[in-house]
């Protein structure tokens, strides 16, 4: 038999509306599988604070505290959803033998977990979560999310379509993630990169039952941005190809400049000049600007910050308390 500590790691930002509820249906689930041996009684669930300005991380102390299921990690400022789903796997691998990442608000269907945790224990070692429909998503969310992972294919990106980043990896699929070090992060596409037996499971997504979505358009549109420009360069060809098409058209322009010539006219001159400047300065500028976006992650990249700071790890208190 497998080693089967489960460890499910939760980042938390401003989700004192919803922990409560989280608490008690996870309670009930993980309580299930340890009863059906599937996994084992020291499997957790791990909060991470993520700089919350509410009473979150008081609730996730007193979470802890009454039921030694649960257990959390606070940062010292709000990092955002990946880097503080990394602190908290970072943490749980040392501990777990299979970790599920997912989100608080329990919009990914907490039944998909058995079916998890049996592909593991059959010999996965990362375990997708795939949204089989989005029927409970408005019809914009849908639309730009689903343009998003199209978009993302055609740029080059290998991820799983419609899945997030609710999935089971295990303990060595983290081991060998701790070897990617890059500070712009994008989960969903490093894991496919990893490699190891993988699988996925269909659920359907629900919608949040409580409280309201930390990613607004412009948080999206950043985040697939950042997703294309660390996992491509397609971006980088694209303008050379743009390159090509605007010398051909120059050629052209030439050749019926001169033919023009020969025929004795002249062609008019100044609307062509003016919108020449102005259309091919616009490209520059654009493609100046992408060219900048990959430097500017090499900047970021090469001071190589920490990606989080954990401020408070509740494991680590109770361990001190009982030895
Ligand atoms: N989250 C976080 N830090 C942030 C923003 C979000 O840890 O800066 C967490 C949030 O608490 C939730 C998860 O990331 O558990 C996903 O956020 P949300 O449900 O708002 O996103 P959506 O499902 O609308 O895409
Ligand atoms: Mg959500």
């Amino acid at each position: 038999m497998k080693n089967n500590i489960l460890y499910m790691v939760i980042p938390c930002y401003n989700e004192e509306e919803v922990l409560t509820e989280t608490t008690k249906r996870l309670k009930e689930k993980l309580s299930t599988l340890i009863h059906d041996g599937k996994i084992s009684k020291n499997s957790k669930v791990m909060y991470v604070n993520d700089g919350s300005k509410d009473k979150t991380w008081e609730l996730i102390e007193e979470i802890s505290k009454e039921d030694k299921l649960f257990t959390g990690l606070s940062l010292s400022r709000n990092r955002g959803h990946q880097n503080a789903l990394v602190a908290g796997l970072m943490v749980a691998k040392e501990h777990a033998d299979m970790i599920i990442s997912m989100d608080a608000d329990l919009q990914d269907d907490i039944n998909a977990i058995d079916e998890m945790v049996d592909n593991y224990l059959n010999g996965c070692d990362i375990v997708y979560g795939v949204r089989s429909s989005r029927k409970t998503d408005t019809f914009f969310k849908r639309f730009t999310a689903q343009g998003f992972y199209k978009f993302m294919s055609f740029m080059g990106v290998d991820i799983v379509y419609n899945h997030a980043d609710y999935r089971l990896t295990s303990k060595r699929v983290l081991e060998h993630f701790s070897d990617y070090k890059e500070v712009n992060l994008f989960l969903r596409g490093i894991f496919p990169l990893i490699g190891f037996k993988s699988t996925s499971v269909y659920y359907e997504r629900n919608e949040r039952f409580a409280g309201e979505s930390k990613y607004p358009l412009k948080k999206m549109l950043a985040f697939a941005w950042d997703g294309i420009t660390s996992f491509s360069v397609k971006p980088l060809r694209f303008i050379c190809s743009l390159g090509f098409v605007v010398l051909l058209v120059s050629i052209a322009i030439m050749v019926y400049a001169f033919i023009q010539k020969i025929c004795g006219n002249t062609v008019e001159g100044w609307t062509f000049l003016a919108i020449s400047i102005w259309f091919i300065g616009g490209l520059q500028m654009i493609s100046v600007g992408i060219i900048g976006e990959y430097v500017g992650k090499m900047y970021n990249e090469t001071k190589a910050r920490p990606r989080y700071i954990i401020e408070h790890n509740l494991l680590e208190r109770k361990n001190e308390k009982y030895s």
